[in-house]
């Protein structure tokens, strides 16, 4: 029965590694870190969303073998069954307090929360306009929605303009934006979208994956960059990247939104609950984070830092707001090329090229964490000078 089936895929794969698109993966032999054992080797590691560098955090562990501890394993059961334990009723809270929010649900993962947050709120009489290079996880969720789609180019005000034009044959409308986009760095212009919204009666909601943890002075994200704390309808944001790394996804906003989550969202409804080790550590993270600023202000030096030094060295640096570094090399191949050479060189980095980034937008894409020492980044800079000689003579 599989014969044929098999010869399909086999074709398929060829394919794709014939492209040169085939995706290898990389076996880390330590913790997640600035610095990572790779095949009996120590390497720089810049392409983590590891931004605040806490995912090997002793606090973190320490408070997830407590969780675990006093709460056992697992949940083993759907909370709508079978409830749910005190630990993730504080840390829905913790998250709440954190974005200045009315009420938050956890989901096994921010792609859920995305996927579940439109189905049981819009329906076909609705609107959903949204940022062309949103995260496949809301493109996905949007799917699942009988509401009428709309699509503004990147961040580009007078297009989303126009559909909230067109949008207004509905019933009601919500503008739907990644806080950082992951292949430029920026930051989506949300006072601009907030005032649109505002003219149009539409409402926003933001996924702060990217953006939590970064963005803003004290990494509350972008509501707090913008000052629009608590005006937002609807954020969803992840525990795996710059909260800890793990796992865990959430949707907080307003009260009414998030109770009818509860009621009606399917990866909510049917998918098991957060592991009692991880909710307890997520507790503990976001105590830290109202304890001290530290990691924030240091991923904010890291970033202006590398970015001062790569502009001084003559790279083409994509401007960032956030903890992503776009190097500009344009040229598809040569930014694979790169990529290998700064592997050579023990520093990990990644080439993205078409279709990922546009045609002729190839890049080097780093990321900065408040893991890394001055040290490191200047071993990173050095190693792009090494290969940029090597390649372009
Ligand atoms: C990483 C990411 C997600 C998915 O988060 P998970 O918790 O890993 O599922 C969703 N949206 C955006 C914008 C992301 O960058």
């Amino acid at each position: 029965m599989y014969t044929n089936f098999q010869q399909h895929l086999q074709k398929e794969l060829a394919d794709i590694e014939a492209a040169g698109l085939y995706k290898h993966e990389r076996i880390i032999e330590s913790p997640q870190g600035a610095e990572i054992m790779v095949a009996g080797k120590k390497c720089l590691n810049f392409c983590a969303n590891n931004y605040l560098g806490l995912a090997a955090n002793k606090e973190l562990v320490e408070a997830a073998k407590k969780g675990m501890d006093a709460r056992g394993f697992g949940m083993a059961s759907v909370r709508f069954i079978c409830g749910c334990q005190d630990l993730h009723k504080q840390l829905e809270k913790k998250i709440s307090e954190f974005f200045g929010t009315e009420d938050t649900i956890l989901y096994a993962a921010c792609f859920d929360a995305n996927g579940g947050v439109f189905e049981p709120l819009l329906t076909a009489e609705d609107a959903i306009i949204s940022d062309s290079l949103n995260h496949a996880s809301i493109i996905d969720g949007v799917r699942l929605c009988k509401a009428v789609r709309y699509r503004y180019k990147n961040a580009d005000m007078a297009d989303l303009e126009e559909q909230l034009k067109a949008a207004q044959a509905q019933r009601f409308r919500i503008i739907v934006t990644d806080g950082v986009f992951s292949m430029d760095g920026n930051v989506c212009p949300l006072d601009k979208i907030y005032e649109l919204a505002q003219k149009y009666d539409a409402m926003v909601m933001v996924d702060e994956s990217h953006s939590a943890g970064v963005v803003g002075k004290t990494g509350r994200g972008v509501t707090e960059r913008y000052n629009l704390r608590g005006k937002i309808e609807i954020l969803t944001g992840t525990l795996g990247k710059a909260f800890g790394g793990a796992m865990g996804g959430f949707t907080t906003g307003r009260k009414e939104i998030i109770d009818m989550l509860r009621q009606r969202s399917r990866p909510y409804l049917f998918s098991n609950s957060m592991a009692p080790g991880l909710v307890a550590a997520g507790i503990r993270m976001f105590e830290m984070m109202s304890e001290t600023n530290e990691l924030q202000d240091k991923l904010h030096a890291n970033t202006d830092y590398f970015l001062r030094r790569m502009k001084e060295e003559g790279f083409d640096c994509k401007p960032s707001e956030s903890a992503i570094c776009a190097v500009m090399i344009y040229d598809a191949a040569k930014s694979q090329k790169y990529a290998a050479k700064m592997q050579e060189e023990g520093i990990f980095v990644t080439g993205f090229y078409y279709p990922v980034v546009p045609k002729g937008e190839a890049r080097i894409r780093v990321q900065i964490s408040a893991a890394h020492e001055r040290e490191h980044l200047d071993k990173c800079i050095e190693a792009f000078k090494k290969v940029r000689k090597e390649i372009e003579g």
